[in-house]
């Protein structure tokens, strides 16, 4: 009995030392006082824990508060200590691997990469401690200082057993990636699917603030989507959700990479784009298309936005397909949001408005929702994978609700 009770007081008091820390980073400057007005805590435990902070470098103390109206001493002001902590993300992309190091606010100080070695993974997990070196230098922080590490890859991520299952564009196949990682920097290491991850990053910092429900779709080598549902992301049994790239949305017989026929990704990928873009060149030998590299799918977004005819009719269609696999989403999940990453969102807004009056057309009720372009854009991975390291090694009151950060906390 008496144990249960001790365990109750100590994790109360970690609960309630969340919530101060929370307020105190969230805020530029604080006082003891509006820290106990805002938590409903008293001030001596504000002030206990707020002195415990203090001892620890978490936060330090700024000068006093401006106006003192009360006419009693004026309060000194608290604010989060930037330096007192420190996390890297690590990105493993199709052309490059990423590192990001952040401070304790999640501001990313510095980032470094190396071109990515396909096939087999070892060979991009053996240069990972050098370039991890050369991260830390150019943030000028001490590795003594990270507290942890997140790490995001195209593919399909068991939570349960941290195995990458399946990253195609990588060429990995059933490779323990997080005990491989943790390995290597001997500290907690949180992987990702990289388009859940994004979601993450776009719903805190970017295009979806403030939105309750809302899809991260990816539109680039592949398609895929990062799912939020009322605040939390929805990754499934074993964090395989999201692959509405290998959704079959029409009734043609396109290959896809996977080996089906039909699905999403084999209308909206940019490789299916530019193979488009070749026939459309052959046939309208007076288009842009015909006088442009078509290995880049930048060329293709540019001759559209410069009012290239075929160019804009071929990015058109591909927005009606896309429209109809967020159909799909839209049906689904009864979404208020789609925001669209990867290289198509640099489209434009016609775009966008053809994604839109796609949806509207194909989804059974869709007058609620929005479409909008990431605001993050290729950064959206790399903050995403410095988000969920933070999240990973704070006590976060957050956190301690939340059923998907609960599964996923090991130690
Ligand atoms: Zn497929």
């Amino acid at each position: 009995m008496g144990s249960t009770g001790k365990v109750g007081s100590r994790s109360l008091r970690q609960v309630n030392r969340s919530v101060i820390l929370d307020l105190i980073r969230g805020e530029d400057r604080i006082s003891r006082s509006e820290l106990a007005r805002r938590s409903g805590l008293t001030k001596p435990t504000v002030s206990t824990i707020v002195d415990v902070l203090l001892q620890e470098g978490v936060v330090r103390q700024v000068g006093f508060e401006g106006s003192n109206s009360g006419g009693g001493r004026p309060a000194r002001l608290i604010e989060f200590n930037a330096d007192s902590a420190a996390y890297l993300g690590v990105e493993f992309g199709l052309h490059k691997t990423k590192i990001a190091v952040a401070d304790g606010r999640g501001g990313i100080c510095a980032v470094v990469s190396k071109p990515a070695a396909a096939g087999d993974p070892q060979r991009t997990m053996q240069p990972l401690k050098q370039l991890v070196v050369r991260a830390l230098k150019k943030a000028g922080v001490p590795r003594s200082r990270v507290q942890a590490v997140g790490a995001t890859v195209p593919g399909l991520i068991d939570q349960n057993t941290g195995i990458c299952r399946l990253a195609p564009n990588l060429g990995w196949r059933n490779f323990p990636l997080r005990d491989a990682l943790e390995t290597l920097f001997q500290q907690q290491v949180v992987v990702t699917n990289i388009t859940q991850a994004a979601a993450v990053a776009e719903g805190r910092l970017g295009a979806a603030q403030g939105v309750n429900s809302f899809v991260w779709l990816y539109l680039g080598a592949g398609v895929g989507a990062g799912i939020v549902s009322d605040g939390r992301p929805f990754e499934g049994t074993r964090g395989f959700a999201g692959e509405i790239g290998h959704c079959r949305i029409a009734d043609e017989d396109v290959p896809c990479g996977c080996g089906e026929f039909g699905h999403f990704e084999a209308f909206a990928s940019t490789m299916a784009i530019l193979d488009q873009a070749r026939i459309l060149a052959a046939r309208h030998p007076r288009s842009q298309l015909a006088h442009i590299r078509l290995d880049d799918i930048g060329s293709v977004l540019d001759a559209a936005r410069s009012g290239d005819a075929v160019a804009r009719r071929l990015l058109e269609r591909v927005a009606s397909y896309v429209g109809k696999g967020c159909a799909v989403l839209v049906n689904l999940l009864d979404t208020q949001q789609i925001v669209l990453g990867g290289d198509l969102a640099a489209a434009g807004d016609y775009f966008v408005r053809a994604v839109e009056h796609s949806i509207r057309e194909n989804a059974l009720v869709a007058d609620a929702v929005g479409v909008v372009n990431s605001a993050l854009e290729d950064r959206a991975g790399l903050l995403g994978s410095v988000l969920l390291a933070m999240d990973r090694s704070r006590q976060s009151y957050r956190l301690v609700a939340d059923a998907h950060y609960s599964r996923v906390q090991r130690r």
